[in-house]
């Protein structure tokens, strides 16, 4: 398509946005001179792959959690509390967020087991369970890991608390862990 002076609606505008976007992919992954990645894991299918305070405005959220502490954005002016955290509020756009500690036990609302077919970097330790955990005194539902009891041993309603756990590449994550 030729250039037009004249903008016309929607076509230019999204030309101009997608050069935009080009732009900044290039920016982030350089397509020449970039050293091999050193990464496990296919990027895209590592969903958390940043941490840092120079990588993501969520960063206190890892770094709460190598506290022991799962915890999460509050909006103070409304008290909006939102999962995952925020860096703005999507209710009245503040980005004047506070933290806040989320219980750090729960219980089993629905479990599975992977037996076979584990996704990219998660193939040890099959089988492995899977499932929705019910946060205590907090409608909040999270899904995760279970570790602790075999699957087989799993029960709705069994009791399980928040177990912050440090991967191998440096970064922290959660998953759960059955308690008696
Ligand atoms: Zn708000």
């Amino acid at each position: 398509m030729s250039a037009e002076v004249k903008p016309r609606r929607g076509s230019v505008a999204t030309t101009s946005r997608d050069a935009a976007v080009g732009r900044a992919a290039e920016a982030a992954h350089p397509s020449s001179g970039a050293a091999p990645s050193k990464e496990k894991r296919p990027f895209l299918l590592d969903f958390f792959p940043l941490e840092g305070p120079d990588q993501t405005r969520l960063s206190r959220f890892y770094e709460r959690l190598r506290e022991g502490r799962l915890s999460t954005t509050r909006c103070p002016h409304d008290g909006e509390r939102h999962w995952p955290p925020r860096t703005a509020c999507p209710k009245c756009h503040s980005e004047e967020l506070e933290w806040f500690d989320l219980p750090e036990t729960g219980t089993i609302y629905a479990f599975s087991a992977v037996l076979g077919g584990a996704p990219l970097g998660l193939e040890e330790g099959v089988p492995f369970a899977v499932g929705l955990v019910d946060l205590d005194g907090d409608a909040l539902r999270l899904f995760g890991r279970i570790e602790g009891k075999p699957w087989t041993e799993l029960t709705i309603g069994g009791h399980v608390r928040v177990e912050p756990f440090d991967l191998a590449d440096g970064r922290v994550f959660y998953r759960f862990r059955t308690v008696d």
